[in-house]
C-alpha cells in the first residue's frame, strides 16, 4: 500500500479530533496534515466561566500543537483555496496535496451584520470577548443586562441560557450589592426548540428560578450604543449592558469553492459526512444536516451546531477514511445522538441527552439539575485540554465511569 495524505482544514473541536483519531488509526507511512490559522486552541464551553471570572484566560487554551498526537504535521497558516481537480489546498504557507480532505472550518461570527453590535455590545462567543465581559461585569454599577441571540443558526443552543443563568448567579452571589436584572432575547419560540416543548419548558423553569426574563420571538435589527437601546422588529428596549450572540456564517473559503447550499452551509451525507466531491468530507459547525423527525410538519429541523456533534463526526470520518485506506469496508456511521451539560450557576448543571434523528421528532430528555453534571463539564474541559497521551487516563476514565453510572454511552 502506498502512503496517502489526509489534509484536515481547521484544528477546532472537529478537526483536532479527526486528526488525532486518524493518527492513532493509521501507520506512519500515511501523512496527516492539519492546517489552522490559529496556533492556539481554546475550549469554547469554558468562555462562560471566563466571563464570570471562574477561569483565568490561560486555563482555557493551549498551543494547538500540544494537543496533537506525535506524527501529525501541523501547519500554522490560513487556507485560501481548494483545487478539487488537482486535489490540493492553497494556504498562506504553500500548497498541500491531498488524497483525502476533511473540511472542519467551523462557523464564523459576523457581528458587523447588525448595525451597532460591534460598537455597542459585548460577546462571550469569543475568547477575547469573554475576557472583556468579565472586566465589564466588575465595573457594572447595576441595571438591565440583555443577552441577545441576534440570528439563527448559532452554535451551542444551550449557551445563551447558560450565560444568562451564570450572569444572574454571578451578581446574586458575588456582587449582591449590585442590582442586575438579566433578560434573554431570542428569535426562537422557546429555549432550545430543536429539543422539543418539554425540554423547552424545563429550561424556562430553570431561567425563572434565577429571575431571568425570557423574551422569545425577538429579532434584533440594530443597536444604538449612544442611547443604549436595541431595536427589535417587535419594538425597542433599553439596556445597561448587552451581550450578543452574533450572526454566524460559514467561512468565505467554503463559499468561494462552491461547497455551500442556498442557506450558506455545507450539505453532507448525514451518516458519513461525504460532500459532493470524492474523498472530501465536511464535519462540525460548517455543515448543514437536516434532521428526519420534526415537531411541526411544515418546519424542517437542522442538527444543532455543537462541539459534541463535531467530536462524534470526527471519529466517524476518521474511522471511515482509515478503513478505506486499509482496504476494509467503512462501516462507522453517525446516529444523531448528543448531549449537553447546561450550567445553571451555584456549581449546578442540567444534562440533556437524546437522539436527534428519532422519529417522529427528536427525543431529548433533560435530567434533574445537579452537581454531578457540573462536575462532568469540568472533567470534560480537563479532558479536552490535556495532551492526547493523557486523555485515556484519569479524566477519560472518570467520564466513562460517570456515563456508565447514569446509563449514558459516553466514550472518551
Ligand atoms: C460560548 C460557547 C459555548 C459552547 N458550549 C458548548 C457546549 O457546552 N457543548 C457543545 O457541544 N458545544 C459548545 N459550543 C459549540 C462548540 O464550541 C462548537 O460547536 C465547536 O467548536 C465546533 O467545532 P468545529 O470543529 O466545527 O469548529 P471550530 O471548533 O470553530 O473550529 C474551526 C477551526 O477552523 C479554523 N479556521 C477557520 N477558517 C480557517 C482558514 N481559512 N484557514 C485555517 N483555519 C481556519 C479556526 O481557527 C478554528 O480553529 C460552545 C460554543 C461557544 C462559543
Amino acid at each position: 500500500m502506498t502512503g496517502r495524505t489526509i489534509v484536515v482544514l481547521g484544528g477546532g473541536v472537529g478537526g483536532m479530533m479527526a486528526t488525532n483519531q486518524l493518527r492513532s488509526r493509521l501507520s506512519r507511512e500515511h501523512r496527516i496534515v492539519l492546517i489552522d490559522r490559529n496556533a492556539e486552541h481554546a475550549f469554547a464551553p469554558s468562555f462562560l466561566w471566563l466571563m464570570t471570572g471562574d477561569r483565568q484566560p490561560e486555563q482555557v487554551r493551549r498551543p494547538l500543537k500540544n494537543l496533537l498526537r506525535r506524527g501529525v504535521e501541523f501547519i500554522h497558516a490560513a487556507a485560501e483555496a481548494i483545487d478539487f481537480e488537482r486535489r490540493r489546498v492553497v494556504t498562506t504557507s504553500g500548497d498541500y496535496s491531498f488524497d483525502y480532505l476533511i473540511v472542519a472550518l467551523g462557523a464564523e461570527l459576523a457581528p458587523e451584520l447588525v448595525p451597532g453590535v460591534v460598537e455597542g455590545a459585548h460577546s462571550f462567543y469569543t475568547f477575547e470577548g469573554a475576557c472583556r465581559l468579565q472586566e465589564a461585569f466588575r465595573a457594572f454599577p447595576g441595571g438591565r443586562i440583555a443577552v441577545v441571540v441576534a440570528a439563527m443558526p448559532y452554535k451551542c443552543p444551550g449557551a445563551p441560557h447558560e450565560a444568562a443563568m451564570l450572569i444572574a448567579d454571578y451578581f446574586a452571589r458575588r456582587r449582591p450589592a449590585i442590582k442586575a436584572q438579566v433578560h434573554l432575547y431570542t428569535p426562537e419560540s422557546q429555549p432550545m426548540p430543536v429539543a422539543g416543548p418539554e425540554l423547552g419548558n424545563a429550561v424556562l423553569q430553570m431561567l425563572e428560578k434565577k429571575g431571568i426574563q425570557f423574551h422569545p420571538m425577538h429579532n434584533l435589527v440594530a443597536v444604538d450604543p449612544a442611547t443604549k437601546s436595541a431595536r427589535f422588529k417587535q419594538g425597542v428596549v433599553n439596556y445597561d449592558l448587552m451581550a450578543v450572540i452574533p450572526p454566524h456564517r460559514a467561512p468565505r473559503l467554503v463559499h468561494e469553492v462552491g461547497l455551500t447550499n442556498a442557506a450558506g452551509w455545507v450539505p453532507v451525507n448525514a451518516q458519513t459526512f461525504e460532500t459532493s466531491h470524492e474523498r472530501v468530507f465536511a464535519i462540525g459547525d460548517v455543515t448543514a444536516i437536516p434532521i428526519p423527525g420534526r415537531w411541526k410538519p411544515d418546519v424542517p429541523l437542522m442538527l444543532p451546531k455543537a462541539g459534541v456533534f463535531a467530536h462524534d463526526q470526527a471519529e466517524i470520518v476518521a474511522a471511515r477514511i482509515a478503513a478505506e485506506i486499509e482496504g476494509r469496508k467503512p462501516t462507522a456511521s453517525f446516529c444523531g445522538e448528543g448531549y449537553c451539560m447546561l450550567e445553571a450557576g451555584e456549581d449546578l448543571a442540567g444534562f440533556a441527552y437524546g437522539d436527534f434523528f428519532a422519529q417522529p421528532a427528536p427525543h431529548v430528555k433533560l435530567h434533574q439539575i445537579g452537581k454531578a453534571w457540573h462536575i462532568g463539564k469540568v472533567l470534560l474541559e480537563r479532558w479536552w485540554l490535556s495532551p492526547p497521551g493523557w486523555r485515556r487516563g484519569f479524566y477519560g476514565s472518570l467520564l466513562n465511569a460517570g456515563g456508565k453510572m447514569y446509563g449514558i454511552p459516553i466514550k472518551m
